[in-house]
């Protein structure tokens, strides 16, 4: 594919090679952007903002959903995409190219919704006779920065609310899957939008990231990826508005009340989906000492069970990682867990790019496994004696953004939603579970801002206060 830059579909001599985790083989090439193409877009993306302004909420909506519309209609065929260049099973990437409209549809009602507010200036001891309110205006140049592993929905969550937001928008996908975001783009051209709005750059985020980040005209960035990464852009950004939706090694607590069955049954679909590599996947189990081995023994047969494979077969539960690096990571990281006392439950095999779903028992809190984000198809599991060990385990980590508890008791419950630091809280279910319409971002290094489409035009947009001074 192409790349959209300055308003045409750009080739360009130098070009990097998409391919399909699963077999190594190149389903496709991109050009590779250099820092004179950022510089040309941003220049573009500036007179674009001035462009996109000028359209109104009606004509926003009126794109957005009908770029919904297009994506509707060609659900298998993004949600092939998707599970080609990703990886994950085409189940799930049907799943993707489905959240995906919705979080089009959501973020073209938000073109609509998007005001101020009066603000009651006469209860201020000199606010006699003034009047005021709030107006909200587009940022101008959103730079929409995004990971692998949700090659389009992740993409729509950061487009769809900055076009209905009003801005000019530069995307950069990650270079393992860039051409859900490319097909996105001609989707978007296809419904309307001004070719001024819209621009996707791929490329190296280790050439060009520096370059399109710290650019004064870029006012707003909106970045998902890793912790490291996110680091390094806040350090780069210079003053300018900052979403970051970070990393994780997410818990989730099961009390002595919880029905074992039902806790595997959760763990297996919250730890297990995209192969692991998703940034809310389950991967410390903090079980409560009274049922570990009863749970151990509910969950390791439904792991074993599952099956791995080429993605697209709908056979296969899980399918490869997004590189062979990353389940030689994964297995490295296990054997480490093992030699520190650790025992393997389930799983535990690597075949190329494939890692075998894993359970890991007596996975004390310091291994790797544990306190790093491990982003990948393993669950480390933990024992505790008591509610205040568990909430105590699960917030001793950097991180923050997603974590879950099984129990039928309300006041464990509660003490749970209060006091694990995290951005979203699950009673009985795992942690790994969005609607795309909820305000969704992590607390502590899991990183700040919201996403959704109602929270996230909040963030594509500035507030202006305007008084009205006036004489009677
Ligand atoms: P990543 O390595 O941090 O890359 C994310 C994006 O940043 C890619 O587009 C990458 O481009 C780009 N990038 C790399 N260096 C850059 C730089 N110096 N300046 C600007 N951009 C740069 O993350 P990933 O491996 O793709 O994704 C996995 C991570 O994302 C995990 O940590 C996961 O938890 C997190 N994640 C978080 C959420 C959330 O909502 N909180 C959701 C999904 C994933 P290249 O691909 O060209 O390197």
């Amino acid at each position: 594919m192409k790349i959209f830059l300055a308003g045409e579909w750009v080739e360009k001599s130098k070009k990097i090679e998409v391919r399909n985790p699963y077999d190594n083989s190149v389903i496709d090439t991109v050009p590779k952007a250099e820092a004179a193409d950022v510089e040309r877009a941003l220049a573009f993306a500036e007179r674009g903002a001035k462009v996109m302004a000028k359209l109104s909420g009606y004509e926003r909506w009126r794109i957005l959903r009908k770029a919904a519309d297009l994506m509707a209609a060609r659900n298998e065929e993004l949600g092939r995409l998707i599970s080609t260049e990703e990886g994950k099973i085409i189940a799930e990437g049907r799943g993707e190219a489905n959240r995906a409209v919705e979080t089009m549809m959501g973020s073209a009602e938000e073109a609509k919704r998007l005001h101020g507010e009066t603000v009651p200036l006469d209860g201020d001891p000199t606010g006699a006779r003034k009047l005021g309110f709030t107006l909200r205006v587009p940022c101008g140049v959103v730079a929409a920065i995004s990971p692998f592993n949700f090659p389009l929905n992740l993409v729509c969550h950061k487009v769809g609310p900055a076009l209905a937001a009003g801005n000019s928008v530069i995307i950069k996908p990650a270079t393992d899957t860039p051409l859900s975001a490319l097909r996105l783009t001609e989707i978007l051209l296809e419904a309307g939008l001004p070719p001024q709005g819209i621009q996707c750059l791929t490329g190296s985020g280790a050439d060009i990231g520096d370059v399109l980040v710290s650019d004064r005209r870029v006012r707003k960035i909106t970045f998902t990826g890793s912790r490291e990464i996110g680091e390094r852009i806040c350090r780069m950004a210079g003053l300018k508005k900052v979403t970051m939706e970070l990393g994780s090694n997410s818990p989730l607590i099961i009390m002595p009340d919880a029905d074992l069955d039902r806790v595997a049954t959760a763990v297996v679909a919250t730890g297990y989906g995209n192969a692991g590599q998703t940034c809310i996947s389950t991967q410390r189990v903090l079980t409560a000492s009274k049922v570990y081995s009863d749970f151990l023994s509910a969950l390791g047969p439904k792991v074993q069970a599952l099956t791995t494979g080429n993605q697209l077969d709908e056979q296969t539960n899980v399918g490869p990682m997004i590189r062979e690096g990353d389940a030689i990571r994964v297995e490295e990281w296990v054997r480490e867990a093992v030699g520190g006392g650790a025992r393997v439950v389930a799983g535990g095999m690597r075949r190329g790019a494939i890692y075998h779903p894993t359970v890991v028992a007596d996975v004390k809190p310091e291994m790797r496994i544990s306190c790093d984000e491990l982003f990948g198809p393993a669950v480390a599991v933990t024992p505790f004696n008591s509610i205040d060990e568990a909430i105590a385990l699960a917030n001793d980590t950097v991180y923050g953004l997603s974590a879950g508890i099984f129990t039928e008791n309300l006041e464990w419950a509660m003490r749970f939603a209060r006091e694990v630091e995290s951005g979203n809280l699950h009673i009985n279910w795992g942690p790994q579970w969005r609607a795309d319409l909820m305000p969704y971002g992590g607390l502590k290094e899991s990183g700040f801002g919201k996403e959704g489409p109602g929270y996230a035009v909040e963030e594509m947009t500035e507030l202006k206060m305007v008084v009205f001074h006036l004489s009677t």
